[in-house]
């Protein structure tokens, strides 16, 4: 792999952000003996790069603090949760470098707990079943100018409702046809704090507990209190829970908790050209816009990662986002930078020739080969060579020749009729024929190598225009290459009115075969490499192999939409 492992490097320079001092705070104080986090998504879709973002957050709080970070399924939505989603969530959540503290935990094996202290709220008279439907139930809620109406249900006994709330865990009631409240403040400013509801009726079976129940939590009954068991000092969450934070309090203010933690919240990190919502990423995948959730051109961890990002990259994206308490919108080409900054920094050199164009060595034997040998990574000398057969057939790119050499040096730095110029690492070549076919196409050109110019000047009189690429056309072999580009062609493809299913990339990617350099041939799938003078691509994770070599282009060598845009 020619990632970096920097999951020790802290930013120490960087001035605290909004949490960290905080978090500073509370430890001098005292307020807490130390620091415990906790990541906690809904396996309900895979880990987008929003996500990526809390994680380098809630882990990174804990590792700069010396603290903890649990990884925690929030599953109290059956019906949309699946085992494949944990499992993609565990895998993502490593790959980028992070450890949890001990098991992986699951608001569902709290459920016993959740249960008892519903029963606990309804014994001090702070919860009731209510028989109201979803319709009458936001009606008699009112709404910011008008107060809420306090029903019958509201007014049950302690008995009642404990008898009733049994009934509804035994499964004698239909979904919607009843639920547990929290008894609040109906004429609350906080539409949060007007009788909640604690449970619904849910006749799903669950990934984690089966057909154990069929009432399941609210998230606000559920999350802050999966806090509390967890001993979670800070809860960060995103900015939309922000009024939901009374609510939060009064559970843990009402019920026996062992613990007493706190929610902060800070800014999703929202992306240009990029849509990071589960539902929406789905809906792609549902119907056949990419081929799925780890598609390459997915802004999933997955995807990314198979596009050849690295967990570093992602890392340093985050931190140039950095922790803010509004909303704003981030450049896509941050992120993009962070890989193609960390790839040239570690990804090995190789060469490939996309437009292939034959050049024949005349004063090579045929059958001869040459083994020349270039540095893996030209500042990286650890890395090792890599041998480069030279023979009498190669390629060349198509784009490197020109039948025009009254084109000046300056502009045109690559070979010409008539003229010379150097093969990266090899020989300097002249040229000699052109050959085309019947359709006046270029098909072979005609050259000769001059001898001991191998890491050497060439003799006077002898002026290469520049150095170009090439493989052995008998040593190399053909690859496919997957030329990925972003997914959308707006910056912000699901704002306002915008649909994002109309601003799909028609040119998100095509599929070409290139020929490739002997040592690409035998990369390790997920391997880096830059392709000099093309692109930093990346040896797909699942379909390359030496008999079919196969990379995606992660990014370019330079940012070509700054141009567009
Ligand atoms: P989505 O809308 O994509 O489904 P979500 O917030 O519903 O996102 P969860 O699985 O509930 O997804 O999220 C797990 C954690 O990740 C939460 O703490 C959530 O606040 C955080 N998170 C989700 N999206 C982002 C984002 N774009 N930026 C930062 N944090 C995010
Ligand atoms: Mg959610």
């Amino acid at each position: 792999m020619s990632t970096t492992d920097t999951s020790t490097q802290t930013e120490s320079s960087k001035p605290l952000n909004f949490l960290e001092q905080i978090i500073e705070k509370d430890l001098a104080e005292g307020v807490v003996p130390s620091v415990q986090t906790r990541f906690p998504p809904e396996p309900n879709g895979f880990l987008h790069i929003g996500h990526a973002t809390s994680i380098c957050l809630n882990f990174g709080l804990a590792e700069r603090f010396n603290g903890q970070c649990n990884l925690r399924f929030d599953d109290t939505n059956p019906e949309k949760e699946e085992q494949v989603y944990v499992d993609a969530i565990q895998e993502d959540v490593k790959w980028l470098g992070f450890n949890w503290n001990g098991e992986v935990r699951y608001a569902s094996s709290y459920f016993d707990q959740f249960y008892n202290w519903a029963i606990h709220l309804i014994k001090e008279g702070k919860a009731y079943v209510d028989h109201q439907n979803a319709g009458s139930m936001a009606k008699n809620r009112g709404d910011f100018n008008t107060p809420g109406v306090e029903t019958e249900c509201r007014k049950r006994s302690v008995e009642e409702n404990l008898a009733e709330f049994e009934k509804m865990r035994a499964g004698e009631y239909e979904e919607g046809q009843v639920s547990l409240r929290a008894k609040i403040d109906l004429q609350n400013s906080n539409m949060n704090m007007r009788d909640p509801i604690l449970y619904r009726i849910r006749k799903v079976p669950h990934h984690q507990t089966g057909d154990k129940w069929c009432i399941y939590p609210s998230y606000d009954f559920a999350h802050g209190q999966e806090d509390a068991i967890e001993g979670v000092t800070h809860s960060i969450c995103t900015l939309e829970f922000q009024d939901h934070r009374p609510l939060y309090e009064w559970f843990i203010e009402n019920l026996p908790v062992p613990s007493r933690p706190r929610q902060y919240e800070f800014a999703r990190t929202n992306i240009n050209y990029t849509v990071t919502s589960k539902r929406k990423l789905k809906k792609l995948v549902d119907e056949n816009l990419v081929v799925a959730w780890d598609d390459p051109r997915m802004p999933t961890v997955s995807g990314m990662r198979r596009r050849g990002y690295t967990p570093y990259s992602i890392r340093k994206f985050s931190d140039m986002v950095g922790v803010s308490r509004s909303d704003g919108i981030a450049d896509v080409s941050m992120l993009e930078h962070a890989i193609r900054d960390d790839l040239n920094q570690n990804a090995g050199r190789a060469m490939a020739v996309l437009n292939p164009l034959k050049v024949v060595i005349t004063n090579l034997p045929e059958g001869e080969v040459q083994e020349m040998t270039a540095p893996a990574h030209p500042n990286k000398p650890e890395l090792g060579e890599r041998v480069l057969p030279f023979t009498r057939e190669l390629y060349i790119d198509r784009a490197d020749f020109s039948e025009d050499n009254t084109m000046s040096r300056k502009k045109f730095k690559r070979l010409v009729t008539d003229e010379y110029i150097r093969l990266r690492s090899t020989y300097v070549i002249k040229h000699e024929e052109t050959i085309k076919d019947d359709s006046g196409e270029i098909v072979e050109l005609r050259c000769s190598y001059i001898p001991g110019t191998v890491g050497e000047n060439p003799p006077e009189g002898v002026r290469p225009r520049g150095v170009i690429h090439w493989v052995s056309a008998s040593e190399g072999q053909e690859a496919e290459l997957r030329m990925y580009d972003r997914l959308f062609t707006h910056a912000a493809p699901d704002k306002g009115d915008e649909d994002f299913m109309d601003h799909i990339n028609p040119e998100s990617l095509k599929v070409q075969t290139a020929w490739v350099e002997p040592s690409l041939v035998k990369a390790a799938p997920e391997s880096s490499f830059q392709f000099e003078r093309e692109g930093y691509f990346v040896a797909d994770r699942y379909d390359h192999s030496a008999e079919k070599p196969v990379f995606n282009l992660t990014i370019g060598l330079k940012d070509t939409w700054a141009k567009k845009a």
